[in-house]
């Protein structure tokens, strides 16, 4: 072997929230100590993690209606990893919080919304008790304008609690890896290095990047929408594709005091309109994600859009599998119309009434294209069901794992840094030690 050629235990491909909230993970919590991380980029964060390209909210399951209680159970669990991490930890350099907190709440509108937000309220509050059902008045003290221009005689409800937590998800990144750093100075991180290609040998994959060759007995590839590239470059999981979803935002003088969600339609795997406070400045509300699909793995990244047909794959399956998503009419009209969301003119006067759900009163002059703000998803298409799978992927191999992370990925990256570290001692043979017990006192 070549001696210059560092070779680690482990190493993490990707230094976005889920990349680097592992390398913490196994910072804190195991007693390995050759980790390696490789980030293609010059600063940790700067793609779906970075705060402009997400809706920079940590997802519990309370509010977001899309969610069955099942999933709503898994998500609050490793949500609230994150949440007892923030609330422990400060921003380093600046010695600031990581997090604001607002209120949040769901709002039914019309007779049928409210129904089905009546009938959900006893099974959430009980996974969630701090949610409070409330009417028109209380609505109105705590979002003025979502009363004011309000027909008084449309029937509204909302769900509402006090935990809702903004997060500029790019300086958690930092935390994270200030804190591996500070745990495991030994730690290898290699910024603007990429990975070209991936082999396995024997014992060891070898990863040439544009910086030269590193070898690890275990790799972990947390690389967004590139994962599954990466996976098929190796032979795994070639009966998937990506649809990649970009996600837009609107903004507007601060209408709103915390979050408000609308009530999301049964049949879509994105989350509905919803307003929220700017993380780093109140005073300003977004409005979004929309949802399109775009050919490129990453948004406002056009050198993406080879990668993305790499991933995509070239024969007829994903594209049978594709055209079965969108014969669903409810869908395609949805996909249609986020298109326009994008155009300028049309594209405001169409998204308006989506907010008028929300702030009735929007002036047109209030509303704003947010330009070159919004990430994208990396939804699942599998095509041996030839349907769209909701949530993460995890493809794990022979020594090797693959994250691929839509929504809620970032609520979620604690959560997924467990089970990743639980797999990676499997891997090498219980050689090191999680101490979960640890873990699970500090975050669970
Ligand atoms: C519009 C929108 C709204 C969202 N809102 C929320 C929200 O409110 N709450 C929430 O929890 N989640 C939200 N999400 C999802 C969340 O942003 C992602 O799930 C999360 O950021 C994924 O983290 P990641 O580390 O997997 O990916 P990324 O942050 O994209 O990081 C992947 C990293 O891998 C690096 N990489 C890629 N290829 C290579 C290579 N070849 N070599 C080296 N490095 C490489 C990239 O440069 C990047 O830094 C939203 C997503 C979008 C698009």
């Amino acid at each position: 072997m070549n001696e210059t050629i560092p070779k680690y235990d482990v190493l993490i491909v990707g230094g976005g929230i889920v990349g680097t909230a592992l390398l913490y993970t196994l910072s804190k919590y195991t007693d390995m100590k050759s980790v390696g991380l490789i980030e293609k980029y010059s600063d940790f964060g700067l793609v779906n993690s970075a705060s402009y390209n997400n809706s920079q909210t940590l997802h519990f399951g309370d509010i977001e209606t899309n969610y069955s209680i099942d999933k709503a159970r898994n998500v609050k669990r490793m949500a609230d990893m994150v949440m007892k991490y923030l609330e422990s930890e400060k921003d380093y350099s600046s010695g600031k919080k990581l997090f604001s907190k607002y209120s949040k709440m769901v709002l039914a509108v019309g007779a049928n919304q409210v129904q089905e937000l009546k009938k959900r309220y006893p099974v959430f509050s009980e996974l969630f008790p701090k949610l409070k059902m409330i009417e028109r008045d209380e609505i109105g003290k705590i979002e003025p304008r979502v009363l004011e221009g309000r027909d008084p005689g449309q029937e509204i409800l909302a769900l509402v609690t006090e935990d809702g937590y903004t997060v500029d998800f790019k300086r958690l990144c930092h935390s994270f890896v200030d804190n591996a750093l500070r745990k495991n100075p030994e730690l290898d991180i290699h910024l603007d290095t990429k990975l070209i290609k991936i082999s396995k040998n024997e014992d060891h994959y070898t990863v040439l990047t544009n910086k030269g060759e590193f070898k690890s007995s275990v790799v972990i590839i947390a690389a967004g929408g590139h994962s599954l590239m990466i996976a098929k470059s190796l032979g795994y999981g070639k009966n998937l594709a990506i649809l990649s979803m970009a996600g837009s935002f609107y903004t507007t003088p601060k209408v709103l005091n915390g979050k408000v969600y609308t009530i999301q339609v049964p049949k879509l795997p994105f989350a509905a309109i919803h307003g929220d406070p700017e993380v780093h400045n109140e005073q300003i509300t977004r409005f979004g994600p929309t949802a399109k699909p775009i050919f490129q793995l990453e948004r406002h990244n056009m050198s993406t859009f080879l990668e993305y047909w790499k991933t995509f794959g070239l024969g007829l399956s994903p594209i049978l599998s594709l055209l079965k998503i969108i014969s669903d009419k409810i869908l395609l009209n949805y996909i249609l119309i986020n298109f326009l969301y994008d155009l300028p003119f049309i594209g405001k006067r169409l998204f308006i009434r989506e907010v008028r759900k929300i702030v009735p009163s929007l002036k047109l002059s209030e509303l704003r294209y947010a330009k070159g703000i919004g990430g994208t998803r990396p939804q699942i298409v599998n095509n041996t069901t030839r349907k769209l799978e909701m949530g993460e992927a995890k493809l794990s191999g022979e020594k090797i794992i693959f994250n691929i992370t839509p929504s809620p990925g970032a609520s979620t990256c604690l959560g997924n840094a467990y089970s990743d570290t639980s797999l990676i001692i499997e891997f090498l043979d219980n050689k090191y030690k999680f101490n979960k017990e640890a873990f699970e006192k500090d975050l669970m």
